[in-house]
């Protein structure tokens, strides 16, 4: 199985990396996608794919360490530098957190811009959106941005029903976490039910968001993604199996992998 977001660079897990990539060999978690969340970060994943030849990358600024990028030179240059390596599977993440105050959500906005101009130049990579209390502003920009709807996956689904249809009528994909195991989180999973089974992602967004029956354990890995993939199964009255199946071909699809 594929896990499609998690952040292989946070101390938690890097680490321990290698006790956590034979955990998820373990478990059948034969390719992952490490994003990257600053200039420094995405450096840092890069490294890690190169080395590792299961692992790919992503190169991006997350709206949380917008702050940390004011300079728009400083990323284009980042995003240059890195983006072609072969081991990089797509741009992002990016986006708009509308949850805290901080970074100022114009900040915020400006270093998503900068990344949606640069994503012309890299035509063949998909871009993984962080979208927090901010789907219908997204939709607005990245539909303005003219990239193609079917390029975007807003990953860590954690809205209704409702904002699903908007993403999914955008022609985006969704990548769904441990959120959707959770007792307390029925939107997200009513959400998972009806998003078409070839839109949906897999994913852990480890170190974060371990899994139900897991939810306790602390950090998340790669090697829980299957309880994900269990979950979304149960929810649609499919077989474990044909859930992944149809999760991993999506991941293949949009991000390329071999
Ligand atoms: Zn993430």
């Amino acid at each position: 199985m594929i896990d499609t977001h998690c952040h292989l660079t946070y101390p938690p897990l890097f680490d321990q990396l290698d006790a956590v990539l034979a955990r998820a060999a373990g478990a059948g978690v034969e390719q992952m996608i490490t994003v990257g969340t600053s200039p420094q970060d995405a450096q840092r994943a890069v490294e890690l794919a190169g080395r590792h030849k299961h692992l790919f990358a992503t190169v991006g600024v997350h709206p949380l360490h917008a702050d940390q990028s004011p300079d728009r030179q400083a990323v284009v240059d980042c995003v240059r530098a890195l983006a072609g390596a072969g081991q990089v599977v797509a741009l992002g993440e990016m986006g708009l957190d509308k949850h805290y105050a901080e970074p100022p959500l114009e900040m915020q906005r400006r270093v998503l811009d900068w990344q949606l101009e640069l994503a012309g130049e890299f035509p063949d990579l998909p871009m993984i959106i962080h979208n927090r209390k901010a789907t219908d502003e997204l939709i607005e920009r990245l539909s303005a941005s003219g990239l193609a709807g079917e390029r975007f996956v807003f990953h860590c689904f954690t809205g209704t029903p409702a904002e699903a249809e908007k993403i999914l009528a955008l022609g985006a994909s969704i990548g769904f976490t441990g959120i959707v195991t959770f007792k307390n989180a029925l939107e997200v999973a009513e959400a998972a039910r009806l998003t078409p089974l070839d839109r949906l992602l897999c994913e852990t967004d480890s170190p974060y968001l371990t899994p139900e029956p897991h939810r306790k354990v602390r950090p998340n890995e790669p090697c829980y993604v299957p309880y994900v993939a269990r979950h979304i199964a149960g929810i649609r009255g499919l077989a474990e199996k044909e859930l992944i199946a149809a999760a991993d071909a999506n991941a293949r699809r949009i991000f390329r992998l071999p």
